[in-house]
């Protein structure tokens, strides 16, 4: 990133809805250098937070069709006149040594369309921290126009609560499977799941995808009903991301979830909870930050994590020893 970034000019390039712009403005909300997390608030302060496109968080493991669903839906609804922007909450790209999305041979279809943004995960190892950072490129590509956002996470654990903190509904992409494999699913990710797709309802795999889809349907029924579902939701409903085949009665169920959560205040209540979230969980961290900092703090943190370590010391004892100190001496 240049040193001397104008920030105007770069939060209104990307007001303006050009690609290169967004490109850089994300660049700098993921630099870990103090003086860029600076220019980084104060640009997306200038950019604003007016603009709101609908937020859909994708989760599936890896193999279920994430790219080829992306790719399928994406280009429809750029189809239909909508920008569209794909992002991924990806911790483990750091170690595999490139990210899911950084293929994008794998969407280039969508990666051509001029009304589509397509960006790879960063590259930073811890969860919380690329979270925090995607979650300022979601508002970024609000503030360029894009009508929908998805952010991508593969479904292996903690990431998808995360991307369900940021996201206005919840797709969880699934592969068709023996009816033994249900229990596969982690229960917690049913939990947050607004629509289960069952891709690869196709050729000599469509049966079984429609048995498949009639389980989860009914593992559904039995989950508590939530405060912020209309009747009916959670669905599962059956795709091929292949052969197009269901992703408009896909958007057609998102469409209707988020006409109901609107008119219900749902949508305003959910946006605002998650505003509240990520503002304790930047405190949090940034608190952390602080400690990590301070020199004397990180040694006596050191300190009793080494007893700690050793059984000499209880853990919350080596808290306290820790913690007491910061309040006799703030950093
Ligand atoms: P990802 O790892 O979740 O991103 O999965 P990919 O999109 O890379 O797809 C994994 C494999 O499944 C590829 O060989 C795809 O061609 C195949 N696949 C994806 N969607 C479908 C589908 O709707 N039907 C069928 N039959 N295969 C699919």
């Amino acid at each position: 990133m240049n040193k001397e970034i104008d920030i105007e000019t770069l939060a209104a390039g990307v007001r303006n809805g050009d690609r290169r712009a967004l490109a850089r403005a994300i660049t700098l909300v993921e630099s870990a250098r103090a003086d860029h997390r600076t220019q980084a608030l104060a640009m997306l302060d200038a950019v604003g937070s007016e603009r709101q496109a609908l937020r859909i968080g994708l989760s599936g493991t890896p193999g279920v069709g994430k790219s080829t669903f992306i790719e399928s839906f994406g280009l429809m609804l750029t189809g239909q006149g909508m920008k569209v922007a794909v992002l991924a909450v990806d911790p483990s790209s750091a170690r595999s040594g490139g990210s899911i999305l950084g293929d994008k041979t794998r969407m280039d279809h969508l990666a051509r369309d001029p009304n589509a943004f397509i960006r790879p995960s960063p590259s930073q190892t811890e969860l919380g921290g690329v979270a925090r950072r995607t979650r300022e490129a979601v508002a970024l590509c609000e503030g360029a126009g894009f009508d929908v956002v998805l952010i991508e996470t593969v479904g292996v654990g903690q990431s998808e609560t995360v991307v369900a903190h940021m996201s206005d509904l919840f797709v969880l992409l699934l592969a068709p499977a023996g009816g033994d494999e249900l229990q596969g699913v982690k229960r917690g990710i049913m939990e947050i799941a607004d629509l289960i797709l069952v891709n690869k309802a196709d050729g000599d795999l469509k049966a079984q995808a429609m048995r498949t889809c009639a389980d989860y349907a009914g593992a559904l029924r039995l989950l508590r009903k939530r405060p912020q579902d209309p009747p009916g939701f959670p669905k599962a409903l059956t795709v091929s991301a292949l052969e197009n085949e269901g992703l408009q009665a896909a958007w057609a169920e998102m469409r209707a979830l988020v006409d109901w959560r609107r008119d219900a205040g749902v949508w305003d209540q959910t946006r605002r909870a998650q505003a509240s979230y990520w503002f304790t969980e930047e405190v949090r961290q940034g608190m952390l930050q602080l400690l990590r900092d301070d020199p004397d703090t990180a040694a006596r943190m050191r300190r009793a994590e080494a007893e700690v370590r050793a059984g000499t010391l209880a853990p919350a004892a080596g808290a306290e020893r820790v913690l007491a100190a910061l309040r006799d001496a703030p950093p």
